[in-house]
């Protein structure tokens, strides 16, 4: 079995067909997925999917690339967050690649999420681009090793990777991980052991090698998985059993 650690399926290029994607999941015997808020407006709808399907769980945040929504507090996030179906924080995180000038408000809106995740007591869901030195900086200044979490889509090097770690997080590695000249991110995948990885989709887009270009969905998650499996001269099914095992223990209120 597998598990899709992170995905939009609220997204109008893949919500209109759930149940395919659903139907795929079960085929390729990925057993379940999390659905990953990017802004408060849309969380209604991204909480409804996981109210609505059991394979789902949700989470609350407020994407780094949306710059013109409403400012959001601690208290607001950790309200939202006390919903049985919402798992994580995020995502949140900093993204200089996307969005240039004065990024002081990316940067506020990222301590906001690392302080309702301690509050709250539910992971961390980071997105960084461009920005992993601020990304880290701001980690251990706001304590975020105390609330755990995720390095979701992870392009960085691997000692961006080892210094989330150190901080207790997972590395979750997406269908770039497929692509021919991702020379780069393949490597890191070899390095970072197991036992902290997770796979993901980030569908609808990304979607990996064979699948490059066409609306991506969880049920592809598989390609990702294999393609670390290939890397890392490792068994599928362990890659499958770890990855897993890492998605349960990090969201722990999903088993609960
Ligand atoms: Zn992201
Ligand atoms: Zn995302």
């Amino acid at each position: 079995m597998l598990v899709d650690s992170h995905c939009h399926l609220d997204f109008p290029e893949i919500a209109a067909d759930l149940d395919s994607v659903f139907a795929l999941m079960r085929e390729n015997q990925v057993e379940h997925a999390l659905c990953v808020s990017v802004t408060l407006e849309d969380f209604p709808r991204v909480r409804r999917i996981a109210e609505t399907y059991a394979q789902v769980h949700a989470s609350v945040g407020v994407h780094p690339d949306y710059e013109k929504v409403d400012a959001i507090s601690v208290a607001e996030l950790v309200a939202l967050a006390e919903h049985p179906r919402v798992v994580a924080i995020g995502e949140t995180g900093l993204d200089y690649f996307r969005l240039k000038g004065d990024l002081e408000w990316q940067r506020d809106r990222f301590r906001t999420h690392i302080r309702a995740a301690r509050e709250c007591g539910k992971p961390l869901i980071i997105h960084t681009r461009s920005a992993a030195d601020d990304t880290l900086r701001i980690m251990r200044e706001e304590g975020a090793d105390k609330a755990g979490g995720v390095m979701h889509c992870f392009t960085e090097s691997a000692e961006v990777a080892k210094a989330a770690m150190d901080l207790g997080f997972y590395i979750s590695f997406s269908g770039i991980v497929t692509f021919k000249n991702a020379k780069d991110i393949k490597a890191v995948a070899v390095e970072v052991p197991m036992e902290r990885m997770l796979v993901e989709t980030d569908s609808p887009y990304l979607a990996p090698v064979p699948y490059r270009g066409r609306t991506n969905q969880p049920g592809y998650v598989k390609h990702v998985a294999e393609e670390i499996a290939r890397l890392k001269s490792a068994d599928f099914a362990d890659i499958c059993r770890l990855t897993t095992n890492n998605f349960y223990q990090l969201f722990k209120h999903i088993k609960n």
